[in-house]
Parts: structure tokens; sequence; C-alpha cells
């Protein structure tokens, strides 16, 4: 299956709760139990917690400062958006710079490094002498690059810069590969120079001195758009952390209350109801890397919709911008556990129009399905999160208290 562009990314933060929000939820959830019925997805219940995060305001000056003179070119939210900023410094982040030779690559990835600094390490495919070109298979020269890629990924490096032409999805795929094994996201960037596809003026300023026969060979395949197998909000590292500890919390609460443990049976039948109920083992399949929010599940371009979600201005505008989302419940079935989420006017936009409905005639508020999957049974897939949310709200709908 072809792996590349798992995923296209807005980066985010967790909007956090109380300190100690899950005895909250565990409070919450002994008054509810009474009424809940936890064996099917029709009757679970969620828990609510909110609270603000905001950004230290002389951070807010210092980055306003250094992109006041930057080229419209070069003005990216990674570069000038202060909350893009401060979550990328708290995640762990791949930019693959896309290009043909003499576009603006290497002047973008000196700006990603003057932002971040000691944060940044940038691999210039140029240093390697790596000579792009067509060729019929990746060559030997990229084990020396992909070694010290490997080296920056293995000792946590916030922000690695590859700067190359990437115009092999080979090459991307190796890459991808590298990343996920060091649980890196990924954002593509490409330079906004007036000339980037301009292969005159390329030939010109491409320090290869490739012409333009071998620059339009190159040209089609940084055309094309590739669509991931989603999209999606991507927690930074550091909230990612926090929600996974306070889902583990919520489990382990809800597992030692005794009113819980009359919901055991369709947990584990033949579990003894007097032993804490391991619900952490039960929901033994966890999302790799860092949570996210998908918005709309493209499936390379596949899925029903997704040319359509991909091509609105506003996604193209948010790939790789930073939203505070907000974490309004925590909620368990038989099946999942999740977060739901609290979704603003802006994070809307980005929401597709057909998820929110598990029937055809359902008809409920956009945004309903907003959630992170934080937990799934065996043999229960990630997507069964969101239809279990669904019930949740079509039961809230229906007057029942959740
Ligand atoms: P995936 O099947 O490739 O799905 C990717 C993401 O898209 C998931 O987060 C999933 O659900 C969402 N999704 C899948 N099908 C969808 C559909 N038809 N409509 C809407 N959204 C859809 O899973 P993956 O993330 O690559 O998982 C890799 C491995 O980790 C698998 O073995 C999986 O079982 C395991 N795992 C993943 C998660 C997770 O949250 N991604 C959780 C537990 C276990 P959600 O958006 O609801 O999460």
């Amino acid at each position: 299956m072809l792996r590349m562009l798992r995923a296209a990314c807005y980066l985010c933060r967790a909007q956090n709760c109380v300190p100690n929000g899950h005895i909250k939820i565990a409070t919450a959830f002994v008054v509810e139990a009474e009424k809940a019925c936890w064996h099917s997805p029709n009757n679970n219940r969620g828990f609510s917690r909110k609270s603000h995060t905001f950004l230290p305001k002389i951070f807010r000056k210092m980055s306003a400062q250094s992109s006041k003179d930057r080229p419209e070119n070069l003005q990216f939210p990674f570069l000038d958006d202060d909350a893009t900023i401060s979550t990328v410094k708290e995640s762990k982040t791949v930019f693959i710079i896309r290009g043909l030779p003499g576009s603006g690559k290497s002047t973008l990835a000196r700006a990603i490094q003057d932002q971040y600094k000691d944060a940044c390490k940038v691999i210039s495919a140029d240093n390697y002498k790596i000579i792009p070109a067509i060729r019929s298979s990746i060559p030997e020269d990229y084990s020396k690059l992909d070694e010290d890629l490997d080296n920056y990924c293995k000792r946590d490096i916030s922000v690695v810069v590859v700067d190359d032409t990437h115009h092999e999805r080979e090459r991307l795929d190796q890459l991808f590969d590298i990343a996920d094994k060091y649980q890196y996201e990924v954002l593509f960037v490409e330079p906004k120079t007036p000339w980037k596809m301009d292969c005159l003026q390329l030939k010109d300023k491409n320090q290869w001195k490739l012409s333009v026969e071998d620059l339009k060979k190159m040209k089609p395949s940084l055309e094309k758009d590739f669509l991931p197998v989603y999209y999606g909000w991507f927690l930074s590292k550091k909230s990612s952390e926090h929600l996974r500890k306070t889902g583990q919390a919520f489990l382990d609460e809800l597992g030692n209350l005794k009113a819980f443990k009359k919901e055991s049976k369709y947990f584990l039948p033949d579990e003894d109801p007097k032993i804490k109920l391991d619900l952490t083992g039960h929901f033994a399949k966890r999302p790799p890397g860092v949570l996210h929010c998908t918005t709309k599940f493209t499936d390379f371009g596949k899925a029903l919709g997704a040319d359509e979600y991909a091509q609105q201005e506003v996604v193209k505008a948010s790939y790789g911008k930073a939203f505070t989302l907000t974490i309004s419940a925590l909620f368990l079935t038989t099946k999942t556990v999740g977060a739901r989420l609290e979704l603003s006017e802006q994070e809307l936009l980005l929401w597709p129009g057909d998820v929110d409905k598990i029937l055809p005639i359902d008809n409920l508020p956009k945004g309903s399905r907003a959630h992170i999957t934080l937990g799934c049974a065996n043999g229960i897939e990630p997507v069964q999160t969101g239809i279990d949310l669904l019930e949740f709200v079509k039961l809230e709908k229906a007057g029942n208290k959740v």
C-alpha cells in the first residue's frame, strides 16, 4: 500500500483542564453511573472538563518583531504565527522541503533555522553532493543523509528540516519510515517564490547547471497533489502526553469505582467483580505516535469528497498551522475510549460537512463527531470512536442526560 503522506497536519495543543481533572471526571461518573448502561454505545456517558491556555506576552512580542521584515513568499504559519511556533517547539516535526532546483528551498530552510535556532537541524541534499535528477532508483548517496537524519531524530531534536527536491515518491516513503520510527510528524513545505515552476528562470538560478529540459522532466511530479490517508489536528508532544496520562487516570479511577463494578461483566465477563477492573488492559490498542483528531478521512483521495475537501482554501491555508483544541469530555464504551472536542468557529471551518451522521437521516450539529481516540478494545478499529461519540450525541439530543 502507498504509505506516503499518511496524514496532513494541522498542529494543535489541547486546552487543558484543572490539574486534578480526572478526579472531577470520576466524581461525575458516580453520579451518572446510576443511570448509565455500559455495554452498548447507545447508552454511554461523557464527562466535562475545561480551562484555558495562553501564550506569554513576551514571547508574542519577540516573534512578531522577527517576522516583520520577511518577504511575502517567506510567510508561513511556522515562521510568523506565535501559536504555531510554540506548538512546533513542543512537538517533534520533520519539515520536508520540496521543489525544483533554484526555487528557493535553501532560503526557506535557513528561515526555519533562524526561527528555531538550537531546536532545529537542517539537512540539505546539496551538502551530500546529491544531484537532482529523474532516475530509475534512489541513489546510494542518500545513505549518509539518512544516517544523519536518523541521528537527529534519535536525539529528539524538535525541528528537523530536509532540504531536497523530493520529487520521487519512493524517496518520500523512505523519509516517512524514519519519521514514523521516531514518532515525528511530517510537514511538507514548498517555496512560494513566483519562479518556482518557471524552468527558464530556474535554469539560471540552479547551482547544478541543470538545463531547461532536465527541469521540465522533474516538474510534473512536483505539480501533483498527493492526498494523505487523513487530515487532522495533531497534538503537540507535550499535550499528547498530558492527555494520555489523563485518559489513563480516567480508566484507573473508573476501574476502581464500586458503582462501575456492576458494569464489569460487559467488559470482562469472566472477571471476579471484587477485583479492580483492568480497563487499561481492555483498551490495549492505543494510537501510535502523538494523539490526533481526524477531520477528513481522505484515504489517499479515494474517499467520497476527498478532493473537494483538500481543494478548499481554508484547508490549504491551515495546513501546518496551530490551533487550540478544547476537550469537553472523556467517554468510553465497551469498544472505545476517547476525548470529545468542542470546536471553535474557526476550527469548524475545517470540519467536513458529511461526517456527523450514522444514518443518512441523522441531523446533528456540525462538529458532533470531533474526538480524539485514546484506545480501542481488541478487534476494534479507531474509526469506531467517532461512531460511539455520535451515539452519545444522539442520546443527548433525545433528552438523555450524558
Ligand atoms: P487508520 O485505520 O489508518 O486510520 C487513521 C485515522 O483515520 C484514525 O485515527 C481513524 O479514526 C480515522 N479513520 C479511519 N477510518 C475512517 C473512516 N472510514 N472515517 C473517518 N475516519 C476514519 O489507523 P492508524 O491510525 O494508522 O492506526 C495504525 C494502527 O494503530 C492500527 O493497527 C490501529 O488499529 C492502531 N490504533 C490506532 C488508533 C488511532 O487513533 N489512530 C487507536 C488505536 C489503535 P479516529 O479518527 O476515530 O481515531
